[in-house]
């Protein structure tokens, strides 16, 4: 094998070995040192082995251990083995998988994915889908066919002729929308700022109640899986009455989409598929490598022409062009680390992922309010919010775990409350992992009192 991918390899393996030996963030000697990777380009060229070697010694400690088991941050998720594996192959490969053309198997192993997936997540059978860069990207592709849809449906073409001079289209929010769903609706045209927010309930669902008056063309946002409360929308409801008014339906499922692929958790996400699209990541709970999204949309013929390019040397095919389905033409085969960790897992080692994460949200909810810590959230999925009393306490416990380094969890303010997250996705985390997380926060806890 040749030296440099052998060294990269070793070193990588050395890396994920340790990785849950040392603290979860970088500690501020290896940010400093940060600068070794810069100063002037150099005039000749390096030995590779020399820049792999400086990449490692140098970048490495520099790194946040979210490979590892126990980081709660935000809601990232790790890397399957098998997910990483395929990665380098397909880093190998380097296919360009804008068209069957350039890469067959790029084509063949997003197809395939697309069959498995939509099984998986239960959306219709024949969605047309797109694999982009995360969820952000992928709401821009659901919320692009929904545009081009709602304004067709009053005469208006708004691909070939854009949104100037358009029929107005009513956004319809709720007051907990994730902020990438208004960059996408601000990028597309429709505004950031220009929605009609509903007001949500304790847990921070829409409340289905609470629509407001609005007339097509519009489209409504929902969301399954609140990013502090794991909560989601009753989004067969608010599909049944958006529906009735002629709205479209788009849902942000970042992570939560994924508890339909549990048999016990898929009641929390009940009448998803009635929507018109779905966005979600496959770099969050499917444990695979950024950067990972999967966009869907019921109508395929709406997505394709969302965002297909025609130019004469383009040659047609009779396969999936997937870069006819994405807002990018050149990019990555991101299929093939979906295709590997669907392959390996299967169905019941998905659904056994996400309920082992849940599991560890529940275990770790427990532990803290049996040792008077308050818990602000249903826990009914990955999320943990909980308080330690006041702001200033809260964000002192806080502190003190990201400085120890056992573990790491982030703030929020939720509804008015100081709190901290803690937030499961990682494939790795085990029973270990948790227990040895609690007595960190609640060692945390102690000091931040003292
Ligand atoms: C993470 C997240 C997003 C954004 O996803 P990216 O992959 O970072 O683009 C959107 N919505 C929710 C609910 C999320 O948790």
């Amino acid at each position: 094998m040749s030296p440099i991918l052998e060294q990269a390899a070793a070193k990588a393996a050395g890396y994920l070995a340790e990785v849950n030996s040392r603290p979860v963030a970088p500690d501020v000697n290896a940010l400093v040192r940060l600068a070794e990777l810069g100063g002037p380009l150099p005039d000749l060229p390096t030995e590779a082995a020399g820049v792999i070697e400086l990449l490692d010694r140098v970048g490495s400690p520099a790194t946040v251990a979210t490979s590892g088991g126990r980081f709660f941050g935000f809601v990232h998720g790790g890397t399957l083995p098998v997910a990483l594996a395929a990665n380098w192959l397909a880093g190998a490969w380097d296919q360009n998988a804008a068209l069957y053309t350039s890469s067959p198997v790029a084509s063949a192993l997003e197809e395939i994915s697309l069959g498995w997936l939509v099984g998986l997540l239960r959306l219709p059978a024949d969605c047309g889908g797109a694999f982009v860069t995360g969820a952000t990207m992928a709401s821009f592709t659901g919320l692009a066919a929904a545009r081009r849809r709602v304004l067709e449906a009053v005469g208006w073409d708004v691909d070939a002729d854009g949104l100037q001079g358009a029929p107005a289209v009513s956004v319809v929010v709720s007051e907990e929308v994730h902020p990438s769903v208004l960059k996408s609706l601000g990028l597309l045209g429709l505004g950031r700022r220009r929605v009609l927010r509903v007001p949500v309930d304790g847990q921070g669902r829409m409340r289905a109640d609470a629509l407001p008056d609005f007339e097509a063309p519009a489209i409504v946002c929902v969301q399954v899986g609140n990013v502090n409360t794991g909560a989601s929308d009753q989004v067969g409801a608010i599909c049944d009455a958006a529906h009735a008014r002629g709205a479209w339906v788009h849902v942000d499922g970042a992570f939560g989409l994924w508890a339909a692929a549990s048999p016990a958790l898929s009641h929390l996400v009940a009448g998803v598929e009635k929507a018109d699209s779905w966005a979600t990541d496959a770099h969050k709970w499917l444990n695979v490598p950024y950067d990972s999204g999967l966009a869907f949309v019921r109508d395929p013929e709406l997505l394709y022409h969302a965002m297909s390019v025609a130019a004469s040397y383009i040659p047609l095919a009779e396969h999936r062009d997937p870069g006819l389905f994405t807002p990018e033409l050149s990019r990555r085969a991101r299929g093939v680390e979906i295709w590997a960790a669907l392959r390996t897992l299967g169905r019941n080692g998905v659904a056994a992922m996400i309920e082992r994460t849940c599991r560890h949200a529940r275990r770790m909810a427990d532990g803290l309010r049996a040792a008077d810590c308050q818990v602000l959230n249903e826990v009914v999925l990955n999320q943990v919010l909980v308080s330690f009393g006041d702001a200033e306490t809260t964000s002192r416990v806080i502190d003190i775990i990201q400085d120890q380094g056992v573990c790491w969890c982030g703030g929020t303010t939720w509804q008015g409350h100081a709190a901290m997250r803690v937030s499961v996705a990682n494939w790795s985390t085990s029973d270990e992992d948790v227990e040895r997380s609690l007595e960190a926060i609640l060692e945390a806890r102690r000091l931040a009192s003292a």
